[in-house]
Parts: structure tokens; sequence; C-alpha cells
């Protein structure tokens, strides 16, 4: 198989955001309350998490980074392997099969840390560190051993802004959670991690956005709709501000965003477009999200039932007074 079909197949680590999106992923499992998350020359040179969530036990840190003891990815000729091997349950291990990783992490029963290494997939030891419960996974010189993706990577100013989307999604989906996010040094937002959608909104969108968002909590039996939209008149030029979440999990959905439109009909202008922050919540067998593992596409068993659910908590929402 080509290069290019694996990455437009989303199997492979594509690019810096997907190895953020693993690594985010990863520190809110092992039930992090504080997340922060640099990037460096859009994450390309180097992206780095710190969280203190469980940690990984010595024993199993090696095992969470090689796939086969026996078939290690050197070369780009390599990548179908990992195609066949698939990505879900595999995170560190492609990530570590095309970059320099770095982990530092210690568990509550540890003495110390454990400083682990492994770059392109071969391992360069372990030895004793020092840190608090957690862990920190640097991620450095994405892709080196594999020219032929790095070919595929945009310039880094974009990719640094995929990262970016790939931390505010986390922090707007796990408001408990305090995230900071650095980039090339320079820290972009902390959110506080109180729990609540509309201080993380403020946070991360800024003040300007998140001034007179009414908040949304309706829907129907099955399908349960809360978060955040702007008020008519703060409606925007672009559809940037929209941020859908379906089950905890970022989405783009063009049924969840037909919805939100739909119940601004009338009281918008015509080419703009409302903001909002909306969270969806359905029976896992009421959505098929393995379209794309690694990818935000999703399917919905029952597409005009999604429909009537978020179009009905948005028209209630913007029926408040003060809308
Ligand atoms: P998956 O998340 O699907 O299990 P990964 O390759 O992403 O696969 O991670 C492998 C394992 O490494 C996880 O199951 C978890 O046990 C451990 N792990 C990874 N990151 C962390 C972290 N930040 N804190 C604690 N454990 C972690
Ligand atoms: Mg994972």
């Amino acid at each position: 198989k080509h290069t290019a079909e694996l990455i437009a197949a989303g199997e492979v680590v594509e690019r810096p955001a997907s190895v953020a999106k693993e690594l985010l992923e990863n520190a809110i499992d092992a039930g992090a309350t504080q997340i922060t998350l640099s990037a460096v020359r859009g994450g390309i040179q180097q992206l780095q998490i710190v969280d203190n969530g469980s940690g990984i036990e010595a024993e199993y840190i090696d095992k969470a980074f090689i796939r086969h003891a026996t078939s290690k990815i050197a070369t780009a000729e390599d990548l179908g392997h990992i195609h066949t091997l698939g990505f879900r349950g595999e995170a560190l291990a492609s990530i570590a099969s095309v970059a320099r990783v770095e982990v530092l992490t210690r568990t509550e029963t540890d003495e110390y840390a454990c400083c682990y290494r492994i770059e392109g997939g071969e391992e360069r030891g372990m030895e004793p560190g020092a840190r608090p419960v957690g862990t920190t996974i640097t991620v450095s010189d994405l892709f080196y051993n594999t020219p032929a993706r790095m070919k595929f990577l945009k310039k880094d100013a974009s990719e640094g802004t995929f990262v970016a989307e790939t931390v505010l999604h986390a922090a707007l989906s796990h408001p408990e959670i305090s995230f900071r996010y650095l980039r090339d040094g320079k820290q972009q937002y902390v959110t506080p991690g109180d729990g609540d959608l509309r201080s993380a909104v403020y946070a991360v969108l800024g003040r300007e956005f998140a001034r007179d968002l009414l908040p949304v909590d309706g829907g129907s039996e099955l399908y349960h709709v809360t978060g955040l939209v702007t008020p008519p008149r703060a409606c925007r030029a672009s559809r940037g501000a929209q941020h859908f979440f379906v089950n905890g999990r970022y989405v783009k959905n063009r049924t969840m965003m037909a919805a939100l439109e739909n119940a601004y009909k009338g009281t918008m202008m015509q080419g703009k477009f409302p903001g909002a922050v909306l969270m969806l919540e359905l029976p896992p067998d009421m959505v098929d999200v393995n379209v794309h593992p690694a990818k935000t596409e999703i399917r919905f068993a029952k597409e005009s039932d999604v429909f009537d659910a978020v179009y009905r908590a948005v028209r209630a929402a913007l029926a408040t007074p003060g809308s």
C-alpha cells in the first residue's frame, strides 16, 4: 500500500495533532486533574505533555511502547505493517516508532520516578528519575525516520493550529480538568478545571465569546443536549466557533450543525452563523464512532432524531429571556 493511502486512512500517526490527541486521551484516562501540553514548532520539533494522573507502572512501561519485540518499524517501507496491525490500543507504540520519545513516570507506590527512552521503535534504556506522581511524555522530531510522512506535513504554523484545536477540544469536553497550553514556550491559556463549561469557554475562546452565551439543556428522552450557544445578536461571519461533542468526543457532524443553524432561522441575518459548544449524550449503540477510529467523523443510527433533539434544545435556549 502507498504511504499516501495510509495517511488518508488515518490509521497511522498523521500529524502532530494526532499525537497530541492520543497523549491527551491517555492523560485523561489516567485520571489527571492537571494537564499541560507544550508544542514547539507546531509540535513537529517537540510535543510534551505533563499530567498528574496515575503514572505508569515500571514493569509495564516497555509493553506500552513496544508493539512486538521482534518487529520494529524503522523505515517508511515498513509502514504497511502499522496499517495491518491497526492503531487503537497501540497509539504509544505507533508514536514511538516514528519519533524520539522520553517518558518520565511515577505511580503512587513508586519510591522514585522511572525514565524510559525509545527512538524509532528502538529502546534506549531505562533509568531512575524524579518527579511527583504522574507522567511526562516528550515526543521529539516527529517523522525523523519517515521522510515520506514528513513531506505531508503543512507549515509549522498550520500544524501548531491543529494541535491547538486538539487541546481546545479536550479542554471544552473536560471542564473538570485544568488544561494549560503552551506554544513555543508562550502560555496560550489555562482552564480553571472547576467543572464549569462556561469558565473553560472563557479561558480558551475568550471573554468576548463567553460573555452572553445561553445555556442549553434539553433534547429528548434518549438524546440529551447540553452546552452553550451565542444569542442571535452575537452571530458571526463564520462557523469557526461551532464545537460539537458526542458522548464526550469532539466530532464534526452535519446533522448537529444543521439543527443548530435551523434553530436560529428567522432570528439572525442571512450569511451569519451561531457560535456553539454543544454536547450530545445518547446511547452508545445509536452512534457509530468507528467510521474512522482516529478521526472525528461519526454516523448516527437515526439522524432525524438527533436533528430534532438538537433543534429543540437550542430553540428552548433561544426562547429564554435575555436572548
Ligand atoms: P490505549 O490508550 O488504547 O490503551 P495507548 O498506546 O494509548 O493505548 O496507551 C497504552 C497504555 O499506556 C494505556 O493503556 C495506559 O495503561 C498507559 N498509559 C499511557 N499514557 C499514560 C498516562 N499519561 N498515564 C498513565 N498511564 C498511561
Ligand atoms: Mg490511548
